[in-house]
């Protein structure tokens, strides 16, 4: 339909691109708009469709990504850190909202997606699935109930080819679990255990990575007290569920007003 919101996926031939060129293609009120990939991949130059194994669209794939960004509506980005950074630069020039789910910036490229958030709307959810933004909330909740006499771990497992740990996931989760109790991650996290450790130190949020096969994504958080234990876990059972909520958050963002905003807004969750 001609409102319809016209939708670029950049890195349209990743795991996560292929997903999404499916679910804006099955989603009412938007539409595949534009596909780019990185230069010289395969991809560049096929039908967008046939990338994603689902017919034609009509949509040619590109490594123009300034071009591509500057016909859309909106540009969802689940890439690598390094092109994150720059089509966050380029939405903000193109006045395209931007749902970026890629993990493992550093504070430079996350500096970019904060600057761009300065002109237009962007959805920024190190996990978009609405299953784990539920489980955000609860950690924030269950860590302000508890207080710190429970310790904090975050367990979670990824398939063989994720490159960042822990995962963004589960730094999201910590941060969840230090705003409940107050306090900064950066202060309390303890990401690696190896060798004499010593006794465990109180108010840490302890981290624990484990990777092999297929796993899409699980993660736990266990409150360890005196006597009893508390876990909250969620699995990922198909990709999907994050395509879905990237797609609902680009929806969502369009007439929002410029800024930075998280699943848990998208969800109204949060104001
Ligand atoms: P992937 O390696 O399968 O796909 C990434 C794609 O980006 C590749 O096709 C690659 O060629 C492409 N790419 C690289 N540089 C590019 C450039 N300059 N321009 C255009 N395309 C480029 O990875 P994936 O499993 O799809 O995951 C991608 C990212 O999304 C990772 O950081 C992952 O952690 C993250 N992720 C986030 C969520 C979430 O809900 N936020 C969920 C799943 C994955």
């Amino acid at each position: 339909m001609a409102d319809d919101m016209r939708i670029g996926v950049v890195g349209c031939a990743g795991r996560m691109g292929r997903m999404l060129l499916r679910q804006i293609t099955a989603t009412e009120g938007c539409v595949v708009a534009g596909a780019t990939e990185r230069p010289g991949s395969s991809a560049v130059g096929q039908d967008a469709g046939a990338v994603a194994r689902i017919g034609t669209l009509g949509v040619a794939v590109t490594d123009d990504a300034a071009a591509m960004i500057a016909g859309v509506n909106a540009v969802i980005d689940f890439t690598v850190p390094e092109a994150t950074a720059e089509h966050a630069r380029l939405a903000a020039q193109a006045d395209a909202v931007l749902v970026a789910g890629t993990t493992g910036l550093d504070a430079g490229q996350e500096e970019a997606v904060v600057r761009a958030a300065r002109h237009v709307p962007v959805v920024r959810a190190p996990n978009m699935s609405i299953g784990v933004t539920v489980l955000m909330a609860l950690t924030e909740q269950v860590a302000r109930i508890l207080g710190p006499e429970y310790d904090i771990e975050i367990l979670e497992m990824h398939h063989r080819h994720k490159v960042d740990a822990p995962s963004g996931t589960a730094i999201g989760l910590g941060e969840a679990a230090a705003l409940g109790r107050g306090v900064d991650l950066a202060e309390v996290r303890q990401a690696v255990r190896d060798g004499h450790t010593g006794p465990r130190p109180a108010g840490q949020i302890g981290f624990a990575t484990l990777r092999g096969g297929d796993v899409v994504g699980d993660h736990t958080v266990v409150f360890a007290g005196e006597g009893e234990r508390i876990e909250l876990t969620h699995k990922a059972a198909s990709r999907q569920i994050f395509a879905a909520g990237a797609v609902r958050a680009a929806l969502w963002a369009r007439g929002q007003p410029s800024g930075l905003y998280n699943m848990r807004q998208v969800l109204g969750l949060e104001d």
